[in-house]
């Protein structure tokens, strides 16, 4: 597959763009593969590359039912950051977002990663005292944030009003390094990627059963037909339950829809990220100039991927209490992802009853910014059959054996 450089763009410029070949093929399967990863959504696409790259397993097919990144990967507000309390988080999400710096490079395609800074708003005092032991905790952790002061965060945000009518801002959490990324880029950043490794990306193809003998996963069953493995990942976000059902056990997560929005675009007016959670929301400006709001997830279990009125009227309500500019904003467009929750709000990253089938899921409203360090120690797990340090807190025994590992602060709102 052809690099993409500049020079490469000054001669198609001068033969009418014909020479471009396709990003990524759309193979028919074949009957066999080493390694079949289910989901091609970011998380899975990223296993598929970190499998061939770290590992030569390149004899490998990512299986989509969809299209490629039209799960949450391309439904997501893209906030990445690693400000997590727990060890094992704050290693995995540093892990990520430091793979994310240069990732760009990596995977010759521009994934528009934006480190503008991210903070996460204090306005009681009890998120104070919240925040500033997680600064403590980054800090031995090897993260970088601070807490700074409210004068700080107006100088930083000059639309926020640090008073505000019921929760004033007594200060924030700040990321200098945490940022954006563009998240459909991210997924064809990675897609191209396995596909020059001569990886197999198969699109429109649901996962329709999996066949097992002997306790070992031998093959699934899809709309394309029976593709065997030796070895099977579920990637599937909010759709984990119905797979490890087909793979035969059961998972501790549920399905809910998580919503977010878009203004009209406005002049650039805020260049870094505001969480405010006391109310419940956040926000962030795109490129284009749009406000990127969300807030939290619904409050029952569904498989709805759309917006409802309710979302929008909660979530604005709550911000223009720290924004009041946006109550002049008309909202643009809505729509909602399925994220799959589990009870302590930290992923799952873990070998499963079935031999040679392996589960990453429950990456609940916060995964895109654990996209290439998920993918980092899925690879691992799958390559080896072992989970590696990275992974190895996330086994989804944990809820059986009472070891979890308790984001609820920092990801029970905070995406
Ligand atoms: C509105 C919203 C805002 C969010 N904001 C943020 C944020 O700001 N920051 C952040 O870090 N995270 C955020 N998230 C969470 C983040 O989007 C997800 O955690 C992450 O994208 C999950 O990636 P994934 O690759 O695991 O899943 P997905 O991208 O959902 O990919 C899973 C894929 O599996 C496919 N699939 C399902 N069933 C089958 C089957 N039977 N056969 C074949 N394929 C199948 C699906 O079609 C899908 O493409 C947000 C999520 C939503 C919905």
């Amino acid at each position: 597959m052809r690099r993409y450089s500049a020079f490469a763009i000054a001669r198609e410029a001068f033969r009418q763009h014909k020479g471009w070949s396709e990003a990524w093929p759309n193979p028919e399967p074949r009957s066999q593969y080493d390694v079949i990863i289910v989901g091609a959504g970011g998380h899975g696409l990223a296993t598929a590359y970190y499998l061939g790259k770290r590992f030569g397993i390149t004899n490998v097919a990512v299986i989509e039912k969809g299209w490629l990144g039209g799960g949450n990967t391309g439904r997501n507000t893209t906030i990445i950051r690693s400000n997590y309390l727990q060890d094992p988080s704050a290693a995995l999400y540093e892990k990520s977002r430091a793979l994310f710096e240069t990732l760009s490079q990596e995977l010759n395609y521009n994934i528009m990663f934006s480190p503008r800074g991210v903070m996460m708003l204090a306005q009681t005092e009890h998120e104070k005292r919240g925040y500033l032991r997680t600064e403590r905790a980054n800090a031995l952790q090897g993260v970088q944030t601070r807490f700074i002061s409210p004068s700080e965060v107006r100088r930083l945000v000059p639309i926020i009003n640090i008073d505000g009518p019921r929760y004033p801002v007594l200060g924030a959490l700040w990321q200098e390094r945490a940022g954006t990324a563009r998240h459909d880029a991210v997924a064809w950043g990675f897609a191209r990627a396995c596909a020059a490794m001569g990886m197999h990306v198969i699109e429109q193809c649901a996962v329709t059963g999996v066949e097992s003998a002997d306790g070992v996963v031998t093959a699934v069953n899809t709309t394309k037909g029976r593709i065997g493995c030796k070895k099977l990942g579920i990637v599937v976000a909010g759709h984990s339950g119905a797979l490890a059902d087909m793979a035969g056990f059961r998972l501790p997560v549920e399905s809910v829809a998580l919503q977010a929005l878009v203004s009209e675009p406005i002049k650039p007016c805020m260049d870094v990220v505001v969480m405010a959670n006391t109310v419940h929301g956040y926000m962030s400006q795109s490129d284009k100039g749009e406000m990127v709001i969300g807030g939290g997830a619904d409050q029952f279990n569904n498989y709805t991927q759309r917006g409802s009125w309710h979302h929008i009227e909660e979530t604005v309500r709550a911000l223009v209490e720290t924004f009041p500019m946006i109550s002049r904003l008309k909202m643009l467009r809505q729509w909602g992802g399925i994220v799959d929750m589990t009870g302590d709000r930290s992923p799952i990253i873990s070998k499963t009853p079935l031999g040679n089938c392996f589960i990453n899921c429950g990456w609940g409203t916060g995964g895109f910014k654990a996209t290439p360090g998920s993918g980092w120690a899925m690879a691992e797990l799958v390559a080896r059959g072992e989970p590696g340090p990275l992974a190895e807190a996330f086994s989804m025994t944990r809820f059986r054996e009472g070891r979890f590992i308790d984001e609820s602060v920092a990801a029970g709102v905070a995406h």
